[in-house]
C-alpha cells in the first residue's frame, strides 16, 4: 500500500514524514528525488535536452538550474512543459522504489499531490494541516525569506480546503494538538487496513 502525504507549504509534511520513518515506514521525498532524477534518469535527461537544448546541462552532466529557471520563469507554458516531463518520471521512479520496499506500507511525500497525477498512484492520502499564519512564520524562519516570498510560493499551490477535502486523513500540526500521538494512531490504523486487505 502506498500512502500519500501532502499539505501546504510549511504545514510540516517533512516533519510528519520523519516521524513515520521513526516507526519504520520508508518515505519517498518527491521533491528531492525529482531533483536527482533531472540529472540521473537517462530518459528524463534526454527529454529535457530535446525540449530545452543541450545547454540545459554542463560538461559534467549537471543540470544548469539557472538556465532552466530563466526559461520557465514567467513562462507558464514552458513551466508546464518541464513539469510534464519531470512529474511522470517521478511517478515512474516512485513506483519502482515502492516495489523494492518490504514494509507493510510506504509513504510518498509530495506537495503537488492533487496538482499532478500523483494521487492516482497512491492508495490513501494524508493531509497535514496548519493554519496559514503559522505556515508563513515557519517558512520565513526556516528559509530566511520575507512574508511576500512565502505568499508568492503559496499562491502557486492549490486551495488548501480542496486538498483537505480530497484527502482521507488529516494530521493537525498547528501547535494545539500533539503530533506524535496522531502519527502513532494513524500508523496503527494503516497497519490494520493493510492486514485487512
Ligand atoms: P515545504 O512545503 O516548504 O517543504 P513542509 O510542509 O515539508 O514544508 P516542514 O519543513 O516539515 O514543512 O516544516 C516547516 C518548518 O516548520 C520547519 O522548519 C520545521 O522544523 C518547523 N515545524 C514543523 N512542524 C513543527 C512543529 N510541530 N513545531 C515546531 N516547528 C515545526
Amino acid at each position: 500500500m502506498i500512502i500519500g502525504l501532502t499539505g501546504g507549504i510549511g504545514s510540516g509534511k517533512t516533519t510528519v514524514a520523519k516521524i513515520f520513518e521513526l516507526l519504520g515506514i520508508p518515505v519517498y521525498y518527491s521533491d528531492d528525488r525529482a531533483k536527482m532524477l533531472m540529472t540521473q534518469d537517462a530518459q528524463l535527461v534526454s527529454e529535457i535536452k530535446q525540449h530545452f537544448g543541450e545547454a540545459a546541462y554542463n560538461a559534467a552532466g549537471e543540470l544548469e538550474r539557472k538556465y532552466i529557471a530563466n526559461i520557465v520563469f514567467n513562462d507558464p507554458g514552458r513551466l508546464a512543459l518541464l513539469n510534464s516531463l519531470v512529474h511522470p518520471a517521478t511517478i515512474r521512479d516512485s513506483m519502482q522504489w515502492a516495489s523494492r520496499q518490504s514494509s507493510p506500507y510506504v509513504m510518498k511525500e509530495t506537495a503537488l499531490m492533487f496538482e499532478t497525477e500523483a494521487f492516482h498512484h497512491v492508495d490513501k492520502v494524508i493531509y497535514v494541516y496548519a493554519q496559514q499564519a503559522l505556515r508563513i512564520q515557519r517558512v520565513m524562519k526556516r528559509d530566511h525569506v520575507t512574508r511576500n516570498e512565502v505568499f508568492a510560493r503559496m499562491h502557486k499551490q492549490m486551495d488548501e480546503a480542496i486538498k483537505a477535502k480530497l484527502s482521507d486523513y488529516v494530521i493537525y500540526n498547528n501547535e494545539q494538538q500533539l503530533v506524535i500521538p496522531q502519527v502513532i494512531a494513524l500508523h496503527e490504523e494503516l497497519l490494520k487496513l493493510v492486514n485487512a486487505s
